[in-house]
């Protein structure tokens, strides 16, 4: 009988979870489901490893008003008879995603009680994000305390950034304490440049720039494989415009809300976190679906300053780079919204890239336009894969 690792995604309103089975090392997928929509309109969907719905339900909002709420409800499934029979084997182990590693953790770690207190320090950093990661794993230290329990980071692929990418021109009193540009997304970054070298190889060793544009949106500069620098920093705040953040904002901006607004550090940082980006420049939605079938102004503005500050985080890449020889979209928006990838390519023009529209419009892997000069590159991200690998590797190491 084969052994089961489920990689568990919580994020602020959803949990995604996977069940792997482990095969010779390798990995096979055996069940899928999302949990979306926590406190709101709770709704589950399960799929088992070839697409077939398992389960699907719509639940009450004042049923799942938490992350740990919902992490039981997932649980029962999970361990009811549904659960069982489509992972086909006893769970070993869970691999969590945790957004916050700080400056220690630069790979997957097993969580005990001192791992634990480290993450929950963290919470600062990522106060939104970090509770909620947190949530799950608690949740399954009562759960099942038996299973190993592995924390794996989204700053960790980041942590060889060089001293120059790593700091802010501030004391370096503040950096030794911890105010660093850490970079995220670590884990979606680090499975795209595992697969580079077969898809690839051409590009692999090379320079080469992931979008990671979802929910939450950042740049990741690669070389030889290697993250070099991000445009997300110190929080999940920086860089380039997201969903319902602003990216990277003049300072002053804050400074005002403060003085001139009377807003303290609570409602700034809800703010930052919900109300600016796509959904606080258009004032309609943060998804790009809406915008792009809205004939209302401010939707397309929203969308263009989307493009434009996209744009020019390439441009600052491709510069630390020294050159581009590829270009890589992932994540909700960039492995599903084609015309948003054409306007990106076509603005980012100058560095030798060209988009083929019939092969982005029919969401091929290589959407390049011409065989020579820098590709253009759509890969469909896979974060719990990359957990379930690290959970594994981190199992056969004690
Ligand atoms: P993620 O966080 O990676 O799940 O990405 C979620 C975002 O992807 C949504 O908020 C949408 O803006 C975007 N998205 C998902 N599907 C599409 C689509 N078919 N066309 C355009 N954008 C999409």
């Amino acid at each position: 009988m084969q052994q089961i690792i489920l990689a568990i995604n919580a994020g602020s309103s959803s949990i995604k979870f996977q069940a792997f089975a482990e095969r010779a090392g390798d990995l096979e997928r055996r069940v899928v489901g999302l949990l979306e929509g926590i406190c709101s309109q709770p709704r589950l969907i399960i799929r088992n490893g070839a697409g077939e719905t398992l389960a699907e339900q719509i639940f009450a909002p004042e049923t799942i008003a938490s992350v740990e709420a919902a992490q039981e409800i997932v649980g029962d499934w999970l361990e009811g008879p549904s659960g069982s029979a489509a992972m086909g084997g006893p769970l070993i182990a869970i691999g969590h995603r945790v957004v916050h590693g700080g400056a220690d953790f630069a790979g997957p770690v097993r969580i005990d009680d001192r791992v634990l207190a480290r993450i929950t320090a963290l919470t600062p950093l990522a106060p939104l994000h970090q509770p909620k990661n947190l949530a799950p794993i608690l949740a399954w230290q009562r759960r099942r305390p038996d299973l190993a329990q592995i924390a794996c980071f989204d700053t960790a692929f980041h942590r060889g950034h060089g001293d120059l990418a790593d700091r802010f021109a501030i004391p370096d009193a503040l950096y030794r304490e911890g105010v660093r540009r850490y970079g995220f997304h670590g884990l979606s970054y680090e499975y795209i440049a595992q697969l580079l070298p077969d898809l690839a190889p051409a590009v692999a060793q090379g320079r080469i720039i992931v979008a990671h544009l979802g929910n939450g949106c950042s740049l990741c500069a690669l070389k030889v494989g290697r993250s070099i620098d991000s445009t997300m920093s110190f929080t999940a705040l920086d860089g380039i415009p997201m969903g319902t953040r602003p990216g990277a904002i003049d300072p002053g901006v804050v400074l005002y809300l403060m003085r001139e607004k009377g807003m303290d550090a609570a409602s700034i940082e809800h703010f930052l976190y919900h109300q600016c980006g796509l959904k606080g420049l258009s004032g309609i939605s943060n998804d790009v679906r809406v915008l792009e079938a809205s004939s209302d102004p401010m939707a397309r503005l929203a969308l263009d300053h989307f493009v434009y500050r996209i744009t020019k985080g390439i441009g600052a890449l491709a510069a630390v780079l020294g050159g581009l020889d590829a270009l890589v979209f992932t994540a909700g928006i960039g492995e599903n919204a084609a015309d948003v990838r054409r306007r990106i390519v076509d603005s980012s023009g100058w560095l030798g890239l060209a988009i083929d529209e019939t092969a982005n419009k029919a969401r091929q892997f290589d959407i390049s336009a011409r065989l020579e000069g820098p590709r253009v590159l759509m890969i469909p991200t896979d974060e719990e894969l990359m957990i379930a690998r690290h959970t594994l590797r981190i199992l056969a190491t004690v």
